[in-house]
């Protein structure tokens, strides 16, 4: 790929993105764009930060660590794929934020990582909104409540949001209904739990992300739109 083609699709996403934002009442500069860059090599992350991109996503910890670990640009990178519990070690040396807590057992482990090299780390919390068997994130409410509960006691996580997968679906309707039970479940979060720092709500992706820019989401993860299919 060529730096002008992806200059040209990250012009046509924020032209969209400030489309989405005026139609919802927004300030479109309250909107993150992530680069997702898992399958595309290391030339791709650098032309991305050349044209002006710093936050970047990866869902898979080993890619990722081979991949980044050569990069010497200081970007902020997040993992928004499946954590598993023996991957933590190599996730806190160089994530700055796991998108994709849905599990106690994976706190613990990368709270105990964490504590291990003297760092903390940003986490969000996956929910499953669309009810689909093969994604990840907590499906009952009071789960996600009982959790979020037991991750305060661990020291080294910042709880910062929710993070959420669409529906893979054409119907508009069900992913407007997935992305504002996300953006309700964020509001009743940030007023049950007033103390925390909750300012994250990452939904929306090459496919859906307009409608999630009108739901509220202030983090997109963009893959496809910004570098072709994979
Ligand atoms: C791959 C991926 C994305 C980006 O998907 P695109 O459709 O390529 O934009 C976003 N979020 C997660 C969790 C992903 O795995």
């Amino acid at each position: 790929m060529e730096i002008k083609e992806l200059k040209n699709n990250i012009e046509t996403i924020y032209e969209n993105i400030g489309k989405a934002a005026v139609k919802a009442g927004r300030q479109k500069d309250e909107i993150r764009l992530m680069a997702v860059t898992k399958t595309f090599p290391l030339e791709y992350v650098s032309m991305a930060y050349s044209a002006g991109l710093k936050l970047f996503g990866e869902n898979r910890v080993y890619e990722a660590y081979e991949k980044y670990i050569q990069l010497d640009k200081p970007v902020e990178l997040h993992l928004i794929g499946h954590l598993q519990r023996n991957k933590a070690k190599t996730a806190v040396k160089i994530f700055e934020c796991v998108e994709s807590i849905d599990h106690m057992e994976t706190a613990k482990a990368l709270d105990k990582r964490c504590k291990e090299i003297g760092r903390t780390m940003k986490i969000l919390l996956e929910i499953n909104t669309s009810g689909e068997e093969s994604k990840h994130g907590f499906r009952a409410e009071s789960d996600y409540f009982k959790t979020l509960d037991k991750i305060l006691l661990l020291t080294s996580l910042k709880p910062m949001g929710l993070m959420t997968v669409g529906p893979l679906t054409d119907d508009k309707t069900a992913i407007h209904e997935s992305f504002s039970f996300l953006k309700k479940l964020f509001e009743k979060t940030k007023k049950d739990y007033a103390d925390l720092n909750f300012t994250t709500l990452s939904m929306g992706m090459s496919g859906d992300y307009e409608i999630a820019v009108e739901e509220g989401s202030n983090l997109l993860r963009i893959g496809t739109a910004l570098f072709g299919s994979r």
